[in-house]
């Protein structure tokens, strides 16, 4: 509708659910291959977007979500550390 200011909308990749972008969080790929969470939204990278909750994380995990939206083999480790980083968030 014109003049509607809409929110643009992610799919989280753990659930599926479309939501506002800014209720999930974002997941980023460096040009290093590195990935991380990316709590400031600005660096640079491929994302990809998951719920503020760890059951999507751990959805994402079993699905291969990040797998799919990166293009790349996802190293144990790095799941580890998301999971640990979710943690913190949640604190
Ligand atoms: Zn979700």
């Amino acid at each position: 509708m014109p003049g509607t200011k809409k929110i643009p909308q992610r799919q989280c990749i753990g659930c599926g659910q479309m939501k506002d972008k800014k209720e999930l969080i974002r997941i980023l790929k460096t040009p290093e291959n590195e990935i991380k969470i990316d709590t400031s939204l600005k660096k640079n990278g491929r994302g990809a977007y998951i719920c503020k909750d760890k059951e999507c994380l751990l959805k994402a995990i079993k699905q291969k979500g990040l797998e799919r939206s990166f293009k790349m083999a996802i190293d144990v480790s790095i799941y580890d550390e998301l999971k640990k980083e979710f943690d913190e968030l949640g604190k």
